[in-house]
């Protein structure tokens, strides 16, 4: 008899829409999914119980995540409620490379003059 294999615990992400008037804090991407997360515990690969549910948004350009109230996501899930953008919490913002304004050349935001051109960097 082998059990290897049989049982097993796994997540799985899943796709259940898209974000309608998103704004992302970190692109200019209009564009979202709604992506809810569980693990479940599976026997012969069919799940027998699912737990840790949570549901994210995902920007379609940079993959910025965001996280949205559990209560939320069920509920978009059932159609009855709409995710807005005041339901997201930034989890994992992508942080866009700072450029000096006057050369253009990427460096540190925390950096108070260029070390390329010498200019100050303007915040
Ligand atoms: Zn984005
Ligand atoms: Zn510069």
């Amino acid at each position: 008899m082998f059990f290897i294999g049989i049982f097993g615990i796994e997540s799985k992400e899943k796709a259940i829409g898209s974000l309608q008037n998103f704004t992302c804090k970190s692109c200019t991407s209009n564009n979202a999914k709604i992506i809810k997360h569980y693990n479940y515990f599976h026997f012969f690969f069919i799940p027998i119980f699912k737990w840790g549910e949570e549901y994210i948004v995902l920007c379609d350009e940079c993959n910025s995540i965001y996280s949205i109230p559990k209560e939320k996501g069920k509920a978009f899930e059932l159609g009855k409620e709409e995710i807005s953008y005041w339901d997201l919490k930034p989890l994992q913002i992508k942080e866009l490379p700072f450029a000096c304004p006057t050369c253009g050349k990427e460096t540190e935001s925390s950096f108070d003059f260029c070390p390329y051109c010498g200019n100050p960097l303007n915040k």
